[in-house]
């Protein structure tokens, strides 16, 4: 019996590897379709200055959203994206639209409207030497800020691509790109490379803040992670604040920026737009 309902529950298993290698499959093709269609949008989810709680920026957060299968969430199309290459034309049209959005902004709204944005990108996109030339031709292009546009990218693809990460932050750098590392926490972080890492802000990732105020370690992890961005003099956002206890820690702890469901979901570009305006407040 127990041999029969083990076979049994493999058949299960295999059956749903399969059907999952077939989603797979229908989903890259319908990626390549989509990128054609123009079937993304960006929504714009607002970081706040924990003193006043004012908007500092926003981070672009890409949609896949497909004519029949809806709205499909980046944790499930990014890394197929990457696997199959589709990435580069992806994260260019990301790189397009969100600066031209920047460059709308500018100038619609006055200086000093904290306009800029953040985009991700991944450890493809990072590597590829196609990408310097890119961002300049679309910065030549939009004629905008370079400081308002912000890239991010992940603490473990620049820590396992150290030396090259280095001198690819410095050509950003150079182009006058900020630049924050994301989801930081989840790697292993030398001091001594970090500080060789011309970024502007660490971003806490959402896994410590989600467990912050339940548990002591992830109280030490988040108060050590912001004391070493003051260390090294570089900006401190955490991400994923959803209660107002842990935006009140935070900033009893020195964190400077945050971003999370407390203040705001990923908004489109038009409501956006109306916080810009002082149309619409956060409703914190
Ligand atoms: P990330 O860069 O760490 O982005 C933060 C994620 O946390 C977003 O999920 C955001 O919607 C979510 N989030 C923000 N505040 C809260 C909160 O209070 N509670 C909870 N539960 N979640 C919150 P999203 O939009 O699903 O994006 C997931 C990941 O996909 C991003 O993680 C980023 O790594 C990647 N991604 C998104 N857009 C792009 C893109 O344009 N290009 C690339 N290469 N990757 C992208
Ligand atoms: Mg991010
Ligand atoms: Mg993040
Ligand atoms: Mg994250």
């Amino acid at each position: 019996r127990a041999k029969e309902s083990g076979r049994s529950r493999f058949k299960v298993f295999s059956q749903r590897m399969h059907d999952q290698n077939v989603r797979l499959l229908e989903l890259e093709t319908e990626l390549r379709k989509s990128l054609e269609r123009d079937d993304f949008v960006t929504l714009l989810q607002p970081i706040v200055d924990l003193d006043n709680k004012r908007l500092n920026g926003f981070e672009a957060l890409v949609r896949w959203n497909h004519p029949k299968l809806g709205m499909i969430s980046p944790a499930e199309f990014i890394p197929l994206a990457e696997d199959t290459g589709l990435i580069h034309p992806l994260g260019e049209w990301v790189l397009r639209n969100v600066c031209s959005t920047i460059r709308d902004w500018e100038k619609q709204f006055p200086p000093g409207t904290p306009l800029n944005i953040s985009i991700n990108l991944s450890a493809k996109q990072f590597v590829q030497p196609t990408l310097i030339p890119q961002l300049r031709e679309i910065l030549e292009l939009t004629g905008i800020t370079p400081s308002n546009l912000r890239l991010e990218v992940a603490e473990t693809v620049l820590m396992n691509h150290a030396s090259i990460a280095i001198e690819m932050l410095g050509q950003l750098k150079d182009l006058g790109i900020s630049l924050s590392m994301d989801d930081f926490g989840t790697g292993y972080s030398s001091l001594s490379y970090l500080r060789q890492f011309p970024i502007d802000a660490l971003k806490i990732d959402r896994s410590f803040i989600s467990r912050f105020g339940e548990d002591a370690e992830s109280q030490v992890l988040v108060r050590s992670i912001i004391s070493l961005a003051k260390n090294i003099g570089v900006a401190v956002v955490a991400e994923g604040v959803d209660t107002d206890v842990q935006s009140a820690m935070l900033k009893d702890l020195g964190c400077e920026y945050a971003q999370g469901y407390l203040f705001a979901r990923p908004m489109p570009r038009e409501k956006a737009e109306a916080l810009l305006r002082g149309d619409e407040v956060l409703d914190i």
